[in-house]
């Protein structure tokens, strides 16, 4: 029998990274560590912000790129990678992935992060819980909730109303929960409204186990603890890492009966049951994972993950195209973000040599600039890169941010690529116009040149094989398939939560509300660089047949997508769903559902899109509870947020929940409501028959209109229940 004592011990981590052994139990000391998109083991000096070096293991992609390539297959497969690596390497959970909402371009986070979009986020986050947990490993969903940035992330107040919450930033996490059931899942640092996520018991009981029905166990993010005991109450399991204090204080609050034996035992069973299935894949697993075959899936996700965002026609370049390659992120790939997610890869590839080896002899080189901090390149270095462009057929010029400009931490003041990098681009423009940029980033950054180079590729940031997945699509071996989960907008201004980020001591208020990325940018109409779900290809594609119908599993969605085009190609189709005429605020479209086909040219293929029905719903504040209005939804397929291909209607029955009137209703409610015409019409008369006035009276409460026509709410309220009754209300 295991002591309440040595159970105790089980609510905190032993070190760093273990949990501890509880030798009565007969269960080890488990590793947990970083991160989503590689396993960081470290093995000597212990740090959560990416100083010190891990075992080696495969960079995949970060999940700014997996997001792009809308594939949960292959997300799937990356997991299964993962997890046979975290079997090999010995760590029992995997530190992801990380899926909170990219809120604003500025979040020094957003590479670790999907989308702007709950749905896509879902998905992809899903995914790869499935495939890291198949092979026995578990998972620890983060940061939850509402950690959309880093200004001041361990204290800050994200202050948002629950409708926002719930349809925007916990949709995605619900989605997880309920479709792959994550072992574990991590709080995050800040408060929401007023209470830090780690002692949250709405968050981590109410919505996390009781209504989404988890059954693994809460973890804190490594430090996000203050008080354990008021943690343990409000459904948190595991602080990480150790912290002997906070021990001691269970230990306290028992003695004092400040907290029940009860709570400690069930985290201590949720814990330990988790663990166990860990150790369990940890006996006997392998000491090895295959290094080659995970560097040629990295490279192989890396393909799907680029965008090309805009290309008139000079890709792909043909291999006898006399380039320059000017860029130091050419030859020095940043290829993953800063801080705990730093992976020490297995190999590094960079696109330099991919282009060489492609063409089959060198290219031109020029730096132009330096990405490492401190470094100071030669006078000459700016100069130099231009006179390689000047006499290139095209020049590919690799731009984008340095590790310093975004990392866990802290986020960037601004969108804009380094100055100088921009003031070489403007001087090779001057020499050459043929100039093919491409990107290497983690969020979005703003593109002023867009109109004035001949293509623009994103390649945000691939992983350890991202440099042959871009020479590949830059030459078209591969044909790009990706396509944004962010809005590139023309200014930081633009960005719907400009005004609201990163708040101050006082909180951040989501003033913005429903209203994030796409859903505010369509809703105010903002022209926008590069809209949510955009991505280009070498090929094009036709959109016929657009079938909706709706069933009580929600609407099937089904549509033929032609390759009109002369190469193969893959194609994203999202479904975007509107609700014209509703009677609660509404984004313009919301992604509904998305579905991929590969075709070859003149293919034809029929494309369906399930969309449930509680993607259909909203969250009713009135009701508590998630809610399908009954109307005429529209569903809209495109190619993008902003390329709408296709559109139809269909009627939708929904779930509204029959309400009673009240006093408090309105006269323009109260007369949508059979019998209610003839008792109000004559108290509507009371300032005349003006239609104006009519229609001032229609949003009148019913108690006023009754006061104004002389009567008392007393007498009314009898005629208010039997009309009620005869409606069906009460
Ligand atoms: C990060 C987490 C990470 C943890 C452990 C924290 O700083 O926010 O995402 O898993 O450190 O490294």
């Amino acid at each position: 029998m295991t002591d309440i004592q040595a159970k105790i011990s089980l609510t905190g981590g032993s070190d760093f990274w273990h949990t501890p052994a509880i030798k009565d139990a007969g269960l080890p000391e488990v590793m947990l560590t970083d991160g989503p998109h590689g396993v960081r083991k470290q093995t000597a000096s212990s740090d959560h912000i990416g100083i010190n070096d891990s075992e080696p293991a495969t960079c995949f992609p970060p999940a700014v790129g997996l997001a792009s390539s809308w594939n949960a297959e292959l997300l799937d497969a990356v997991g299964v990678a993962l997890g046979e690596e975290c079997r090999a390497l010995g760590v029992g959970v995997l530190l992801g992935p990380g899926m909170n909402i990219k809120r604003s371009p500025l979040c020094g986070r957003n590479f670790e992060y999907f989308a702007e979009d709950p749905l896509v986020a879902g998905e992809l986050a899903s995914a790869l819980v499935r495939g890291i947990q198949s092979q026995g490993i578990g998972t620890s969903v983060k940061h939850f909730a509402a950690n959309n940035q880093e200004t001041d992330r361990m204290r800050r107040d994200s202050q948002v109303d629950e409708r926002t919450l719930r349809e925007v930033y916990l949709r995605g996490f619900a989605k997880v929960v309920t479709s792959a059931r994550p072992w574990t899942i991590m709080c995050s640092y800040n408060k929401v409204n007023g209470t830090f996520a780690s002692e949250n018991h709405f968050l981590l009981t109410e919505v996390l186990r009781d209504e989404w029905g988890f059954d693994g166990f809460v973890m804190s993010d490594w430090g996000a603890v203050h008080d354990r005991v008021k943690a343990l109450k409000a459904g948190l399991d595991l602080e990480m890492p150790a912290h002997p204090a906070h021990e001691e204080g269970v230990r306290r609050a028992l003695a004092a009966g400040d907290i029940d034996e009860a709570t400690i035992e069930q985290a201590y069973a949720r814990v330990e049951r988790v663990l166990r299935l860990a150790v369990a894949s940890l006996t006997d697993a392998p000491d090895s994972f295959d290094v080659d075959a995970h560097h040629a899936l990295a490279r192989r996700t890396a393909e799907q993950c680029i965008v090309l965002l805009s290309n008139d026609g000079v890709l792909p370049l043909a291999p006898e195209t006399r380039v320059a390659v000017v860029g130091e992120f050419a030859r020095t790939p940043r290829y993953q973000g800063a801080g705990s997610s730093r992976v020490n890869p297995t190999r590094l590839d960079n696109a330099l040599d991919a282009i060489t080896a492609l063409v089959g002899h060198e290219v031109p080189f020029a730096p132009g600039f330096t990405t490492a901090p401190g470094q100071e390149l030669a006078a000459s270095a700016h100069e130099d890169a231009v006179a390689a462009a000047r006499d290139a057929d095209v020049v590919l010029a690799f731009l984008g941010l340095g590790e310093s400009h975004e990392s866990e931490g802290y986020d960037r003041d601004t969108c804009d690529l380094p100055a100088e990098q921009l003031s070489l681009l403007e001087d090779i423009l001057a020499v050459n116009s043929n100039v093919v940029v491409v990107l290497s980033n983690g969020s979005s950054v703003l593109l002023p040149f867009a109109g004035r180079v001949r293509a623009v590729v994103e390649g945000w940031l691939l992983g350890q094989a991202g440099g042959p997945a871009i020479a590949d699509v830059l030459y078209g071996v591969v044909n790009p398939s990706g396509k944004i989960t962010e809005t590139i907008p023309h200014r930081l201004e633009d960005v719907p939560s400009f005004l609201h980020f990163p708040g101050d001591t006082s909180g951040v208020r989501y003033g913005e509300g429903l209203f994030v990325g796409y859903r505010g940018y369509d809703a105010a109409g903002t022209d926008v660089a590069f809209p949510f779900g955009h991505g280009l290809s070498y090929t094009s594609f036709g959109y016929s047949d657009l079938t909706v119908s709706a069933g009580d599993a929600g609407l099937a969605v089904a549509l033929t997508v032609t390759n009109t085009g002369e190469r193969a190609g893959r194609e994203v189709v999202q479904a975007y769903v509107s609700v014209p005429g509703s009677g609660v605020v509404r984004v313009p479209r919301e992604l509904k559902g998305f579905a991929a086909v590969t075709l070859e040219p003149g293919e034809s293929r029929r494309v369906a899109i399930a969309v449930p029905t509680d993607e259909l719903a909203y969250w009713s504040v009135q009701d508590h509870a998630w809610v399908v209005e009954s109307g005429n939804y529209t569903v809209d397929v495109g190619s993008s947020s902003r390329d709408l291909r296709a559109c139809a209607g269909v009627d939708v029955t929904g779930n509204e929940p029959v309400r009673p009137l009240s006093l408090e209703s309105t006269v323009a409610e109260a007369l949508t409501v059979p019998g209610f015409d003839e008792v109000l019409a004559p108290m509507m008369t009371i300032f005349g028959e003006d239609p104006d006035l009519v229609r001032m009276m229609e949003s009148m409460p019913l108690a006023a209109l009754v006061g104004f026509s002389g009567q008392s709410e007393d007498a009314f309220q009898p005629v208010l229940d039997r009309l009620n009754v005869a409606s069906g209300r009460a």
